[in-house]
């Protein structure tokens, strides 16, 4: 018998999470505050503009960089709101979601036996491309329930052999949004190791409280050094149309070509001019983006710590972690799994995205990028569950 199938980076990972919950918030009828995708659709003149390019045409491969109009587009809205100046011929990928874009970046730029340092909780993606790629992942932890850095894990998670650091800024689960000591302590740590931050930025109009997101890409001396990450889905709650992108200097970008080339080529052909439109519109369109989620975070912020929970208010984001033991959830998997059936309400386990499992043992995750309704009938389930 040949030897079974499966690269055996990726042994330890399993199903994603994500899907996993989903499966069962399907399965028991719950409601899902699990996967973090939104109920209702984002600005009419995206949804439209996708229409019209599907009946004037824009059916085939568009080039594999990405639509012209799009990289443009991406180009003006990194001027616009971040008056970072990128050259849309040679400065720009266009990816299958964020989550190719990380993907290619990973393969791109890590060689066997190359450390990354990230934190966690981490997005799980990271992790398994950083495997994928035979990188070494090196982690600082950040703890509920304030995930403020740890200046000192961080040290002493770079090394000489540290080749990127891959920061995730509005942060995923956590909700936090680094702060500009925070950012700078990492930048300054990765110019003293002369190493790359890859920065995954997809949340970066969907922060709160008047906060103001700041790329990596901005602050002195990293333009050259950093690759970013965003993504349509999020901010145009278009999460299944799967139009990301990634900017930085001509020569990475050049490299996440040739990977990126060979695993997709292109997709997305007519969502990527729509997409385009949507980075086009006005500020007011993206500050009510941000202010409707806000009031949906501080319904179910209030909704959850009326059901007893403690829970850590999020800057940015979909997302805000609890702490399930009143409910209890001292193991935060095995209640996240017994949830969807006992009270139909799905959330997503954080330990599942840390190293240091005991560091988030009793923490969850709750998506609140849904309808009001929806979100007062899982806070009601749940206080149901706590009043048992
Ligand atoms: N990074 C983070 C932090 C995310 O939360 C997600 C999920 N939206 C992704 C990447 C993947 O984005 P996409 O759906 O565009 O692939
Ligand atoms: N980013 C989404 C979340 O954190 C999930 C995306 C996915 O399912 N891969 O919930």
């Amino acid at each position: 018998m040949s030897r079974a199938p499966g690269h055996p980076a990726l042994a330890p990972f399993g199903t994603t999470i994500f899907s996993e919950m989903s499966a069962l918030a399907r399965e028991h009828g719950a409601i899902n505050l699990g996967q973090g995708f939104p109920d209702t659709d984002g600005p009419q003149e995206i949804l439209d503009a996708a229409r019209q390019a599907i009946a004037d045409g824009r059916n085939q491969y568009p080039p594999f960089p990405g639509d012209p109009a799009l990289l443009e587009a991406i180009a003006a809205h990194q001027a616009r709101f971040y008056g970072l100046g990128i050259d849309p011929r040679d400065q720009i990928l266009v990816t299958v979601g964020a989550t190719e874009a990380i993907a290619v970046a990973m393969l791109a730029m890590v060689q066997p036996g190359d450390e990354v340092v990230t934190f966690e909780p981490y997005y799980d993606s990271y992790a398994a491309t950083i495997a994928l790629a035979g990188g070494v992942r090196r982690t600082s932890a950040l703890r509920f329930p304030d995930f403020a850095l740890d200046g000192e894990s961080l040290r002493a998670a770079f090394s000489e052999r540290t080749r990127l650091v891959l920061l995730n800024t509005p942060h995923n689960p956590t909700g936090k949004v680094f702060t500009l000591e925070e950012l700078t302590l990492i930048c300054d740590l990765a110019k003293e190791f002369d190493a790359w931050v890859v920065t995954d930025e997809v949340y970066e109009h969907l922060v709160f409280d008047g906060r103001e997101h700041i790329p990596v890409a901005s602050l002195p001396g990293m333009a050259e050094r950093t690759l970013t990450i965003s993504s349509a889905g999020k901010t145009f709650s278009t999460t299944g149309w799967k139009v990301g992108w990634v900017s930085g200097p001509a020569e990475a970008i050049s490299a996440l070509r040739a990977v990126k080339q060979f695993v997709s080529f292109s997709a997305s052909g007519p969502f990527q001019p729509a997409v385009a439109v949507g980075l086009g519109l006005g500020d007011e369109v993206y500050a009510s983006l941000a202010s409707g989620l806000e009031s949906k975070r501080d319904l179910l912020v209030e909704g959850l710590r009326s059901a007893g929970l403690r829970v850590a208010v999020p800057a940015g984001t979909y997302f805000v972690v609890a702490d399930a033991s009143p409910l209890g959830g001292a193991d935060g998997l095995a209640f996240a799994r017994s949830l969807p059936a006992r009270a139909g309400v799905a959330c997503v386990p954080v330990s599942v995205f840390c190293d240091d499992v005991d560091s988030a043992r009793s923490l969850v995750r709750f998506a609140f990028c849904k309808e009001d309704d929806v979100l007062r009938e899982g806070v009601a389930r749940l206080s149901a569950l706590a009043g048992a």
